[in-house]
């Protein structure tokens, strides 16, 4: 088949592995690259490479490439954009993805600015049409509506894809994997590096799992209850905006139109009215549990399963049903 496209992906990675949006932004690629006889290149920045080369082959790349340098360890946008920009000019990449977490939310940012060209953030979906194309889905209006942008122009053309939603098995792929040391300017040691400040040891938007809540929980301490059921089940803590904005739980947990958008397995709204604003963070979610004491509460027209009652009493009805299922 000849080759008439280059997709390229940066792989992004937290301590040492990949981060599993990572393995969605590239089978996406991979699919991508099919449509439009291209071939997957995905970019792996840090001070050492890693040994899941052949899993990013699995998922679809065609060429790994690790690019090592100790500044790269850990994410500095000076760094990462100066060495994508270099990497652009070596392969000529036509698409760019990335995940719309906020690194690849900023990265894409700098990435069209610095190249005056187009980028889609936060997109759903990916297809090439009957003219052959490529368009992308993303939501806008805070969710109420997408919007299908087609790319004109220089390229690359960059996408980022929101978390959890390009899930696929892996290919039965084949690939090549390149190590090269790169060389950073001096402008690099400008930010060190960035910390993470976060409740949960994991990111609300790449959770599978989140367990949000909101005024309705009553009180910060009653958040261990919820810290119980998202820790059994492998899941983020979330909150509603006011339930930040009394200070009890970090502005990362916030959830909706001024928070963060996440589209896990599984979402429980715990005390949570389902206000628009609230809505627009979380009804992307594959399957949302509510539980609320008012029975006419909004939250429950977007529920698929939802519980009337007292958080404070269901929540720990759950934890010892979880435990029980799970310790069977
Ligand atoms: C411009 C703008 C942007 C906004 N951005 C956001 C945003 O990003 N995210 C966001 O969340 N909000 C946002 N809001 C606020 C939003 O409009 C709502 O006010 C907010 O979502 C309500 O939060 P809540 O559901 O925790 O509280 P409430 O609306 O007060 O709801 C509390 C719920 O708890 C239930 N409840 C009470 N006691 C119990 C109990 N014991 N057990 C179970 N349930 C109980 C109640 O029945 C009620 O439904 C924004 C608003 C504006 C104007």
């Amino acid at each position: 088949m000849s080759i008439e496209c280059v997709v390229g992906v940066l792989i992004e990675h937290d301590q040492g592995a990949a981060k599993p949006v990572s393995f969605e932004v590239l089978s996406a690629a991979r699919k991508l690259a099919d449509q439009v006889s291209g071939k997957v290149i995905a970019l792996y920045f840090s001070n050492l490479a890693s040994l899941e080369a052949e899993d990013f082959i699995q998922q679809g790349a065609d060429e790994v490439h690790f690019l090592i340098n100790p500044n790269l360890q850990k994410y500095t946008h000076e760094n990462y954009a100066f060495a994508l920009l270099r990497q652009h000019k070596k392969h000529s990449f036509d698409y760019f993805l990335l995940s719309a977490t906020n690194n690849g939310k900023e990265l894409s940012a700098i990435l069209s600015a610095q190249l005056g060209v187009g980028v889609a953030t936060d997109c759903i979906s990916l297809f090439v049409s009957e003219e052959g194309d490529v368009k992308a889905v993303r939501p806008v209006f805070s969710g109420k509506a997408y919007s299908t942008v087609r790319f004109t122009g220089n390229k690359p053309h960059i996408l980022s894809l929101r978390p959890n939603v390009f899930r696929d098995s892996p290919f039965s792929n084949q690939g090549e994997i390149f190590e090269e040391k790169i060389h950073l300017p001096e402008f690099s040691q400008r930010a060190q590096s960035i910390v993470k400040q976060v409740g949960s040891q994991l990111d609300i938007t790449e959770a599978r799992v989140v367990v949000s809540g909101g005024l309705g929980v009553q009180g910060p301490e009653n958040f261990k209850l919820l810290e119980e059921l998202a820790s059994l089940l492998g899941g983020a803590v979330g909150a509603s905006r006011p339930v930040v904005d009394n200070g009890w739980r970090d502005y990362s947990n916030q959830v909706g139109q001024t928070g963060r958008t996440v589209s896990p397995d599984l979402y429980f709204a715990c005390g949570i009215s389902g206000a628009v604003q609230h809505l627009a963070g979380m009804s992307s979610s594959r399957c949302i549990v509510a539980i609320n004491s008012d029975p006419n509460a909004a939250i429950f027209s977007v529920a698929d399963y939802g519980i009337v009652g007292d958080a404070a009493k269901v929540i720990p009805a759950l934890i010892r049903a979880f435990k029980k299922t799970l310790s069977s």
